[in-house]
């Protein structure tokens, strides 16, 4: 190695980097190539405890899991680990911009006001989001233009929730939705069923796909006029089709066209 004794400190000094990564909706073998080499590359892995679980230990590796509630204070402790030169993989399942820890980062980045960090090495890198996983399985019930929904009322009022639903299925939007039904918001998911049966018509499809890619995946389609708020849990991403919607078979897929009907 040649060069000015002067500069060395600065080439030698360990790069740290921020790599947030979704870890897929469960199976392993849909965990990308591109976040495998990460995680292998990583010397500190960041999360909430089930996806820290599915990082497989090794020498060099330090695994930080924590409570799902603390996503910035999880997200600021990777950019300072990251500041002091270590390579911090932040882990979410699916896709990590998708309800995830991306956003929680940059709003870390934000609230730190540290203008150093911004020079910081911070990389997104994409999963398999469970609304796409589950479409799959399904057959294309997102065939044409959809809407993505999030039903916890944790981080925006309810009310807000309502308008969103009713506008969107008036929209025609085929819908996906994350965090349907939880034990401490048990009939929130009956109002929202409610909705979109005035919304989108009560015989449109609904489907709700349960631990999709994992052991015991179970999936179900009904129409909204049969559906019931037990039919989800927090396991469960639930996708109402639009008018078109249809069965052909086993299958379930919406068609790429649509009229407008004013
Ligand atoms: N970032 C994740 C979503 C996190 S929000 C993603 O892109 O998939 C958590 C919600 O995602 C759950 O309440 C559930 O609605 C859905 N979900 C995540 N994994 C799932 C799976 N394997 N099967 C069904 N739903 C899943």
């Amino acid at each position: 190695m040649t060069g000015n004794l002067k500069d060395r400190p600065t080439d030698t000094a360990p790069k740290g980097w921020v790599k947030i990564l979704g870890l897929g909706p469960g199976d392993e073998t849909m965990v990308t190539a591109q976040v495998q080499e990460v995680i292998a590359e990583a010397t500190d892995v960041v999360g909430y405890i089930p996806y820290v679980k599915r990082i497989p230990e090794r020498p060099g590796l330090t695994l930080h899991a924590t409570d799902n509630r603390v996503e910035v204070e999880r997200a600021t402790h990777a950019l300072e680990m990251a500041a002091q030169g270590k390579r911090v993989a932040v882990v979410s399942s699916g896709d990590p911009g998708v309800f995830a820890m991306a956003s929680a980062v940059f709003e870390a980045l934000e609230l730190a006001d540290q203008p150093n960090w911004l020079e910081l090495d911070i990389q997104v890198l994409p999963g398999i989001t469970a609304m796409l996983a589950a479409s799959a399985r399904i057959g294309a019930p997102m065939g044409h233009d959809f809407a993505a929904i999030n039903l916890s009322d944790n981080l925006k009022p309810w009310s807000l929730i309502e308008k969103r639903l009713r506008l969107a299925g008036e929209a025609g939007f085929a819908m996906g939705f994350y965090n349907p039904r939880s034990k401490s918001r048990p009939h929130q998911f009956a109002r929202a069923l409610e909705i979109l049966r005035e919304a989108c018509g009560g015989e449109t499809l609904i489907s709700f796909a349960r631990d999709v890619s994992k052991p015991g995946e179970t999936i179900t389609t009904v129409t909204l006029n049969e559906a019931t708020e037990e039919m989800a849990d927090m396991r469960t991403v639930v996708i109402v089709g639009n008018k078109d919607t249809r069965r052909i078979g086993p299958h379930v897929y919406t068609p790429r066209y649509a009229r407008d009907e004013g």
